[in-house]
């Protein structure tokens, strides 16, 4: 992957500026990752002594469900209790565009002069671990620079993006009246992934249908003993309303965590997702390079003319990039 080489800080200065607030070095580093520059790695060695330092907020959703109008209110409220608050709005990334669908649309004007908010668009362009990789990436950058919440906003409607969602501490999941979310909700496999549900749109016909609905999904759901029960908090985001019990259900479910010793293990897993993706990203970068080469040609022509069989010319060409 060649990025074009616009650096012109290097890795611990421009780490060094973020740590002290500078929004420019949180936005050059968060490039940087987007675009899998051959930096990485050392940015994350630099990064790596702060990490854990956030709470890291889910929030996903249907398209129109309110999730950007959500956020913005979830930033005001965690501004006014004197938190430093990072948002990451990743935008699915088409596989046939490598573009992102949403593009750079501006979000959240309201807190765009405060120096205490870190808002960022993102998509995997460049990343070869795709979003998986990048975001928790990005999420590092922003603890980093002093975050005590990073929320990762998705578009629902993939599994890419559940399976974003899911690498928070705290995954909130977004629904609204009269979407059939109920039903999407258990087809996307988010019933397993939230901890929070926000019947948002409280104020329209059918929310508290919605709202009954989810609980009838959560009694079904199964629970070990001292499982988490996802809470369901109704809100109309649009008037700020209901926010304060967002905040507080993120509140009593991080206190579940770590009474359970759920948050190491969810990190454990939220690093072991990175570890494989950043791995498989090199491997298939390898195995990109190896078709230039030599012995991808030679294993196909076997394979082609009979005198190998795919699986093991596969065992031979991993065995060639040890
Ligand atoms: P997103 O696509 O999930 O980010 O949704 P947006 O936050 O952009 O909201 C989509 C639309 O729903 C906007 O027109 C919002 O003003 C509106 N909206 C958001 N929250 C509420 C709410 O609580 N009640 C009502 N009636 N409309 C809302």
């Amino acid at each position: 992957m060649t990025a074009p080489r616009r650096r012109t800080r290097a890795v611990p200065e421009l780490v060094a500026a973020a740590r002290a607030g500078e929004h420019r070095a949180v936005a050059r580093l968060i490039s940087l990752v987007e675009d899998g520059d051959p930096a990485l790695p050392a940015i994350a060695a630099a990064l790596a002594r702060y990490a854990g330092g956030a709470a890291v907020l889910g929030l996903t959703g249907s398209p129109g469900v309110g999730k950007s109008t959500t956020t913005n209110e979830l930033v005001r409220a965690l501004r006014a209790r004197g938190q430093r608050v990072g948002v990451l709005a990743v935008d699915p990334a088409s596989p046939f565009t490598g573009g992102a669908i949403l593009g750079d649309r501006v979000r959240m004007q309201d807190h765009a002069t405060d120096p205490g908010v870190y808002i960022r668009s993102m998509s995997s362009r460049g990343h070869l671990g795709g979003l998986s990789a990048a975001t928790p990436q990005a999420v590092r950058v922003l603890e980093g620079a002093g975050c005590d919440v990073v929320i990762v906003e998705t578009v629902g409607v993939g599994q890419a993006e559940v399976e974003v969602a899911s690498l928070a501490d705290t995954t909130l999941v977004l629904l609204a009246p009269g979407m059939g979310d109920g039903i999407q909700a258990a087809k996307a496999g988010i019933l397993e992934i939230a901890d929070v549900f926000v019947v948002n749109k409280a104020d329209r016909d059918g929310a508290d249908a919605t709202y009954r609905d989810i609980q009838g999904m959560i009694a079904l759901g199964e629970r070990g003993p001292g499982g988490w029960r996802p809470q369901v908090v109704r809100a109309v985001a649009v008037r700020g309303e209901g926010i304060e019990e967002v905040l507080a259900a993120v509140g009593k479910h991080r206190a579940w965590l770590e009474e359970h010793g759920e948050l190491v293990r969810r990190r454990e897993a939220r690093a072991a997702a990175e570890i494989e993706a950043i791995a498989l990203g090199r491997l298939r970068a390898h195995l990109g390079s190896l078709r230039g080469g030599t012995a991808l040609p030679e294993l196909a022509a076997a394979v082609a003319a009979g005198r190998s069989d795919p699986y093991a010319a596969a065992d031979r060409l991993l065995a060639s990039l040890a």
